[in-house]
């Protein structure tokens, strides 16, 4: 009996200790991807997952990968869940949207910092965590953000995405916001995105060659550059990008041997 105690003593501990190392072996998060010289971020938003699942095998055969920003992660059904569980397992990033798509801008000037997080990202963190998908990354909805806010924001996401567009004219390699240059971008907290939708259609008939020419243009000077839509189908609902303009996006990135990264990937 003297010996009996110190020795169930050494085997609780040992599988206490056990326990803890299979605990932080299963949370410990996959090192980040050693970052390539250049690269594309493309980002889709809202609940489209029933429309962007359907493009898992488009994506697998140009090996892209690409970041979804969902926003009401709590209304969501189980088959939308599912959709972004095939899309997470085909190595898709699944980020945040805020818990009901609120312009942060208006949120916080109306009611202050504490209760936009309270009431728009503390929910949806948690239900997104609570679902398997810990998000690493926020997406503004309609681009509305502040210094003040991506400040706050940091704290909960590695990166955020704000967005802005073209000036009539403007060649979209002049605009400087969307670029930043691989050596930078772990120091750069809210990236800034351009939207693509209907590229190459009627209503930006330009757009198609405007991207393949930032395709290049991020390539040559070593640059991530960062895109957003919505849907991906040929006519909605909503915005979108039609399947065969992304599949020409996705051509010539591989074509020049521009890497394809997601949110989780940067630094
Ligand atoms: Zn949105």
């Amino acid at each position: 009996m003297r010996f009996l105690l110190p020795l169930l003593c050494l085997l609780l501990f040992a599988s206490i200790s056990t326990a803890a190392e299979n605990g932080s072996a299963l949370e410990a998060k996959p090192a980040p991807k050693a970052l390539p010289k250049a690269g594309v971020v493309l980002t889709f938003d809202d609940r489209n997952m029933n429309q962007w699942v359907k493009q898992i095998p488009l994506f697998q055969k140009y090996n892209a990968q690409v970041t979804f920003f969902v926003d009401h992660f709590q209304t969501l059904t189980p088959q939308q869940i599912d959709a972004l569980k095939q899309l997470k397992a085909a190595g898709h990033a699944i980020g945040c949207h805020g818990a009901r798509h609120r312009k942060a801008v208006d949120y916080v000037r109306a009611h202050g910092m504490e209760r936009y997080l309270k009431d728009e990202i503390d929910p949806a963190v948690k239900r997104m965590t609570d679902a398997g998908f810990p998000p690493t990354c926020f997406a503004y909805p309609s681009s509305s953000r502040n210094a003040e806010i991506d400040q706050a924001l940091l704290k909960t996401f590695r990166h955020l995405r704000g967005g802005t567009g073209l000036t009539a004219g403007q060649r979209m390699r002049d605009l400087k916001s969307i670029y930043v240059p691989v050596d930078q971008i772990a120091d750069r907290g809210c990236l800034i995105g351009t939207g693509i939708d209907y590229a190459g259609t009627e209503k930006r008939p330009d757009y198609l060659v405007e991207i393949k020419d930032a395709l290049d243009h991020a390539q040559q000077r070593g640059e991530i550059v960062i895109f957003y839509a919505h849907n991906i189908s040929d006519k909605g609902p909503g915005h979108h990008l039609q399947p065969r303009v992304l599949e020409a996006i996705l051509a010539h990135a591989q074509q020049i041997g521009l890497a394809t990264l997601t949110y989780d990937d940067l630094p």
